[in-house]
């Protein structure tokens, strides 16, 4: 294994226990996304992973030796920020050779390999201007080029494209993919949002409140949330939720009474228990359907995406977002029916809000 995180924890000087037994192994050239809300620990494992923040207690190996104690050099890692850090009185060429510039490597190497690295990211015609003179996504494929030159074994990127506007995140997103490609380079990635974890990751780290909820890749944490938390942080818009108790074996979702016989094999074993169910608001079909819960509720709000329409329901006391497909969009504040597939419902404890899987 390249990189293993082994019971990993930090604990602040303050006393704020930020992250909690982390355990990970990634393997060389895998991208690896840590996503989940804000203060959940993510920016810290990572700054511990580069060397900027100690390690509490856990073991952190690199190739299978200790790395704990290794400063950010000797791991070899190269670190993308937020703020691009870039020197704003150098040229665009100058910031990019500026790690080979200081390591003394001669000047016929440097220029070839930022020749190289400034096609790689598009930034050929612009080696000669100032930082300020550049657009946001220009400025970000600079600090890119920075850390890439290095060769580094370990690339660490921190929100890297939260300074750029929605079409440039877009743009920027399709070229990391591109760039770890082309270098294939170990790359973790941290992110607030999971359509950037679900598009760039090999395997996803969901993070909340200092402690791993799941770790999987992105079909694995669509398809298979290990709980709620989970399950309403990817996907969007995100997954319904109703909770409630199972009685004589049926689950009331709004104004349906939902038999879980129909669904479960399990169904006898969840009789009296406290459960969340869940689905997702691509799941439904509107057309009458075999094998799926039907149900009846109002059309509160529809929201035109495009090609899909988010539509916001109440079934009785029960609120719900469904997505259709926009030639499909219902009429708003009259009654609708909509079908859950059996196959789309999953149901969660209502305690733990772990995932209940059926044997
Ligand atoms: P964000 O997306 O907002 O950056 P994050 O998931 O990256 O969030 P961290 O920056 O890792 O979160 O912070 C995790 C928790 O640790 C937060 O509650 C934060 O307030 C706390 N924290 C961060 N740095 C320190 C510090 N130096 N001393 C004490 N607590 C800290």
């Amino acid at each position: 294994m390249y990189i293993t995180l082994k019971d990993i924890n930090k604990i602040y000087p303050n006393g704020f226990h930020a992250v909690h037994n982390f355990n990970l192994e990634i393997e060389k050239g895998e991208f690896i996304v840590f996503v989940g809300p804000s203060g959940c620990g993510k920016s810290t494992t990572l700054r511990m992973i580069a060397g900027l923040e100690n390690i509490s207690s856990g073991e952190f190996l690199i190739n299978g030796k200790r790395a704990n104690e290794m400063g950010p050099r000797e791991r070899e890692v190269a670190m993308v920020f937020q703020s691009y850090a870039l020197y704003p009185q150098m040229t665009v060429y100058d910031n990019i050779a500026f790690g080979l510039t200081l390591q003394g490597v001669d000047e016929d190497v440097i220029e070839q390999r930022v020749l190289k690295t400034a096609k790689i990211l598009g930034l050929t015609d612009y080696l000669d201007r100032l930082p300020k003179a550049l657009s946001g996504g220009q400025r970000q494929r600079v600090a890119i080029g920075r850390a890439i030159i290095r060769k580094v074994g370990i690339f660490l990127m921190d929100e890297p494209l939260s300074n750029l506007d929605a079409k440039q995140r877009v743009t920027m997103r399709y070229e990391i993919a591109q760039i770890h490609q082309e270098t294939g380079a170990t790359t973790i990635y941290v992110t607030h949002d999971q359509t950037e974890a679900m598009t760039l990751a090999d395997r996803i780290v969901v993070m909340k409140d200092g402690y791993v909820q799941q770790i999987g890749t992105p079909y694995e944490l669509y398809f298979k949330p290990a709980n709620v938390f989970v399950g309403g942080f990817i996907g969007e818009p995100p997954m319904n939720f109703a909770r409630g108790r199972v009685e004589n074996g049926s689950f009331r979702f709004g104004n349906a009474a939902l038999n879980l016989k129909d669904c479960r094999k399990d169904a006898a074993a969840l009789e009296g228990r406290e459960i969340v169910l869940g689905f997702r608001p691509e799941a439904i079909v509107l057309n009458p359907q075999e094998n799926a819960f039907r149900v009846d509720c109002d059309v509160e709000l529809t929201e035109m995406l495009g090609d899909n329409t988010n539509v916001y329901i109440t079934s009785g006391e029960q609120q719900a977002i469904l997505k259709v497909d926009s030639h499909d969009t219902p009429e708003m504040d009259a009654p609708l029916t909509f079908y859950i597939p059996h196959e789309a419902v999953y149901l969660f404890d209502g305690e733990t809000e772990l995932v209940i899987n059926q044997d």
